[in-house]
């Protein structure tokens, strides 16, 4: 099988564009923690939507199951190649089409970086408001089929809220031709949502019209001390009454994670002291620097006066803003400075976080008496992350990871608020989604995909 659809696919294209044996480098099958996997049949990297649907013509024809690769920082394990799977490596197409400021829209190809994306529409203005630590590798195509979400939630959404409309390719080569640019468009389903969030199970996704907004003229960020996750919950509420739609970043720490990561990563400043309970950093985003400024002031001052704060600093430039931002998004560098650890990215109600909070870190004692959790987020999302760290040398993986997801299942969340399920989640799916509903997805993608060759074996088997 491999040799005949490798024949059929040089035939269809030149060679720079199928990779064979010796030729696949090491990216396309070694994940970012630099474990190897065997090699896949082949490498495809189209330049076209055309290309795309000429070669899953071929694979659909031939049965042959394609893994499609975006910027592969989706750490679940999903875009690492079986040893029959072709990839399809979206790093070709990488054009940013159309920058439209009158309809606030962009329009690119799925495997344009984030970040070049959003220095593009910096040039003219604007910005595009989804952001994550990933922004340098991960791709438009990765963070749709993720729906990916990021610091800025709170007043954009996730990125299912900022597509227009997209092109994607069906397992058979079928090509749906949804680019359009504008929001309202009631002409029955709305098949995008097909491609959003299902992780390249269903289609392909090519092209996509995203929506843009007007570059913030100012941004004015604080970094609060609170005693209690009471006064968490209180300082959101307040914040959102105050600040409304310029509130643009509402992120939660625990001590520890503050703590650890201004003692243990190098070049971080710590702006408070590191004795209180919980931090939270927030980020007000609007066009009048005084009215901002000034908005941020009286809210913090009215926190102060009625004792949800205890302390709080301001930050006077965009270097300091940045310092801030630089402890809350430096957990990869803690992680490093761990040692042993699991992470998790999870979804918990806000009015449950700080019991879930405990209960993990009490479960992680039935464990290993010195593991502890340490835990930040997006709370003003539900969204939160856990660093769940022990010493060395036993590897508490599963262990850590059943109690972790089983304890999410107890408080009604998400085992995924982000990276999504891949292959690495699969075995935790049940715990968030109930039969019936993963039934419903294998009814889709038998319908989509009747020979099951986009992706397969990734969030659930059949
Ligand atoms: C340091 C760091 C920080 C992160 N922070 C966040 C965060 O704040 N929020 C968040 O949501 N995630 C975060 N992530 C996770 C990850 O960056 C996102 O999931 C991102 O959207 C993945 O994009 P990618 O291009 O790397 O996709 P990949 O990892 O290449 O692929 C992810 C999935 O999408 C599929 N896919 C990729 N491209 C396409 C396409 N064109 N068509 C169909 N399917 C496709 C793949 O097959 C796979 O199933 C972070 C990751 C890292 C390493």
């Amino acid at each position: 099988m491999p040799a005949a659809i490798i024949d059929q696919l040089r035939a269809e294209f030149d060679a720079t564009t199928i990779l064979t044996g010796a030729d696949i480098g090491a990216r396309y099958h070694t994940d970012m923690a630099g474990v190897a996997v065997d090699l896949p049949v082949a490498v495809v990297r189209p330049r076209t939507t055309e290309d795309v649907s000429r070669m899953l013509k071929l694979c659909h024809a031939a049965r042959v199951p394609v893994t499609t690769q975006g910027g592969m920082t989706g750490l679940v394990r999903a875009t690492m190649p079986e040893p029959n799977e072709i990839v399809l490596s979206m790093e070709r197409m990488n054009a940013i089409e159309e920058v439209d400021a009158s309809g606030g829209v962009v329009i690119a190809q799925a495997g344009v970086p984030l970040q070049r994306l959003q220095e593009r529409v910096e040039q003219d203005g604007f910005m595009f408001p989804l952001d994550l630590g990933s922004r340098g590798s991960c791709t438009i195509g990765g963070n749709i089929s993720t729906n990916a979400g990021g610091n800025r939630v709170i007043r954009y959404g996730m990125t299912r809220d900022l597509v227009l409309g997209l092109e994607a390719v069906l397992a058979d080569g079928t090509v749906l031709k949804g680019v359009r640019k504008y929001i309202k468009n009631n002409t029955g389903t709305d098949l995008k949502h097909l491609f959003v969030g299902t992780e390249g199970t269903l289609g392909v996704v090519t092209r996509a019209a995203l929506r843009i907004f007007p570059a913030p003229a100012e941004q004015q960020v604080a970094l609060c001390a609170l005693a209690s996750f009471d006064q968490v919950r209180a300082l959101l509420t307040l914040a959102r009454k105050r600040l409304g739609g310029e509130l643009t970043a509402f992120e939660v720490m625990w001590n520890s994670y503050y703590r650890l990561t201004t003692e243990l990563v190098k070049g971080l400043v710590r702006p408070l002291p590191a004795d209180h309970p919980f931090y939270v950093l927030f980020e007000a985003s609007g066009s009048d620097t005084e009215r901002l400024r000034s908005g941020l002031e009286t809210l913090l001052e009215e926190a102060l006066g009625e004792e949800i704060i205890l302390d709080a600093t301001i930050a006077s430039s965009g270097a300091a803003a940045a310092a801030i931002w630089r402890i809350r998004d430096s957990s990869v560098e803690l992680g490093r400075a761990l040692g042993p650890r699991v992470g998790f990215d999870v979804s918990v109600a806000i009015d449950r976080m700080e019991a879930f909070a405990i209960a993990i870190d009490k479960g992680l004692k039935t464990i290993d008496n010195d593991a502890h959790a340490i835990v930040f987020g997006h709370a003003g999302d539900g969204n939160l992350h856990v660093i769940a760290t022990y010493p060395p040398p036993a590897d508490r993986y599963e262990q850590i990871s059943k109690l972790v997801y089983g304890l999410t299942g107890d408080f009604e969340g998400s085992i995924s608020a982000e990276h999504g399920i891949g292959i690495l989640k699969r075995p935790y799916l049940r715990i968030s989604r109930t039969e019936e509903e993963i039934e419903t997805m294998r009814t889709l993608k038998r319908a989509l995909d009747p020979h099951q060759i986009l992706n397969p074996g990734r969030i659930f088997t059949m």
